[in-house]
């Protein structure tokens, strides 16, 4: 078989079979090469938003500061892997090409974070960050939801506006830090979160600026704490 990234020929090939199953360790879906290229973000990060730092303070990034001014709570951000070029390419085959089978390859790391901090957290449920039925019905999955453990509860208080908008990836960064909120409450929406602490998970974490509206929405239907963790940042 070949690397599901660049496309050359793994040592190790896989079967037709064990790739339909499933049961096939991530690492052989993608070369050495393409692996390496992923950067796990330590424990040295900002505590907002999980942003790399270097050093061994970790204090609260020009981003969040700015964040903390304008009144938002904290999201406590945490991402898996730095959102470097190699991060990006599997996110286009992942996303934008729609190829499933890359959602293996950060599964299970995702899911093992996500219920390591439930526990720790003492979270109530995970909530997929919401993509627009368009979007759902052209690349056939909600990129998030592979990334939540089954034996965890989760919930979907949030959609999104309906709304003839411009793709975020399109927008630039002061348009995705101004635009409004894209997200609206679920009919029982209330009565799920009321008195709740929640996790929302997301693919990436760019400006933090729809975690943050989801976050404001989520609290304001009465949740008591909301948190967040992204694949990369
Ligand atoms: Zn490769
Ligand atoms: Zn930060």
């Amino acid at each position: 078989m070949n690397c599901l990234l660049c496309e050359r020929t793994c040592p190790d090939s896989l079967s037709m079979i064990s790739l339909l199953t499933g049961h096939l360790p991530a690492e052989k879906l993608v070369c050495q090469s393409c692996q390496s290229g992923f950067q796990r973000i330590g424990s040295v990060c900002c505590p907002d938003c999980g942003r790399d730092q270097r050093g061994s303070v970790k204090t609260l990034c020009s981003d969040c500061k700015r964040w903390q001014k304008m009144g938002l709570r904290p999201l406590s951000h945490r991402a898996l892997f730095r959102y470097n070029e190699p991060m990006k390419k599997y996110m286009s085959r992942y996303k934008f090409l729609g190829d499933y089978r890359l959602r293996l390859l950060f599964q299970q790391a995702m899911r093992e974070r996500v219920i390591k901090r439930m526990k720790a957290e003492k979270l109530d449920y995970v909530i997929a960050i919401p993509i627009s039925s368009e979007r759902l019905a052209q690349r056939g999955f909600n990129q998030v939801a592979p990334f939540i453990p089954i034996q965890v509860p989760s919930c979907r208080p949030l959609r999104l506006k309906k709304q003839p908008k411009r793709d975020q990836s399109s927008k630039s960064r002061k348009e995705r830090m101004e635009s409004s909120q894209p997200f609206e409450l679920e009919p029982d929406a209330l009565k799920v979160v009321k008195g709740k602490r929640l996790l929302i998970i997301d693919d990436v974490y760019t400006t933090g600026r729809t975690l943050h509206h989801a976050s404001a929405l989520l609290l304001e239907a009465g949740a008591v704490h909301v948190v967040s963790q992204s694949l990369a940042r």
